[in-house]
């Protein structure tokens, strides 16, 4: 089976092959067509702009398809930047912009009002049908950047479950509790029953 992820995101594609790698699927990636440009992302929540993704890649493609959108939400930012949280620095800017702009931002702010929490919503589209699903993990925000891996906000996420920011995380502990980890696995939950998605085992 071939389900194509409507992302350009590299980062994002890792860990979503990753979290897909047990199952008997081949998750072809927008490399795969590139006459599909930058998709216009303008919906009002995760699950807008994840279904505005998923429509669009599957109606030039013709495949199944996942769509994925993730925000952070701070609770000393009265939720923000949320569904803005790839712009939070302003049109174009880098992960790093981001993570100076939320650091400053919280300058000086308490531990207790430093709570987030990041929430993925994640689609999947096919001819026949439309499945939705989302993921949530709490955490909170350090005061500086810690660790290596990962990308966008993950070097200022703390988990304290573990003890760690995602960045000090491998992709495999991240997917195991993160937000987009959490929305892969009800989304295989979902694929199992309504496409009859198998793991690789259980056709060995
Ligand atoms: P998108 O709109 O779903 O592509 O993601 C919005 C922004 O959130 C991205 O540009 C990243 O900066 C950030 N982001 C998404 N997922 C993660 C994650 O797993 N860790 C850290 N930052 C993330």
């Amino acid at each position: 089976m071939k389900i194509v992820l409507a992302t350009h995101n590299v980062d994002k594609r890792i860990e979503i092959i990753k979290g897909f790698s047990p199952f008997d699927v081949e998750i072809l990636s927008l490399n795969d067509f590139p006459e599909i440009g930058e998709i216009v992302e303008d919906g009002l929540t995760l699950k807008e702009n994840a279904l505005i993704k998923a429509n669009k890649v599957h109606s030039i493609t013709g495949l199944p398809t996942i769509a994925d959108d993730t925000g952070l939400e701070v609770d000393f930012l009265n939720g923000a930047p949320g569904v803005y949280s790839a712009r939070f620095a302003g049109e174009d800017c880098s992960y790093a912009d981001n993570v100076n702009k939320m650091i400053n931002d919280l300058n000086g702010v308490p531990i207790n009002q430093r709570g987030a929490v990041f929430k993925t919503s994640m689609v999947f589209i096919d001819k026949n049908m439309e499945l939705s699903t989302e993921g949530v993990v709490e955490g909170y925000i350090v005061e500086e950047p810690k660790g290596i891996g990962g990308f966008g906000y993950d070097p200022l996420f703390y988990v304290k479950s573990i003890g760690k920011t995602f960045a000090e995380m491998s992709i495999k502990e991240k997917n195991r509790i993160s937000h987009r980890g959490k929305a892969i696995k009800n989304l295989s939950n979902l694929l199992k029953s309504n496409i009859n998605l198998k793991l690789k085992e259980e056709d060995a």
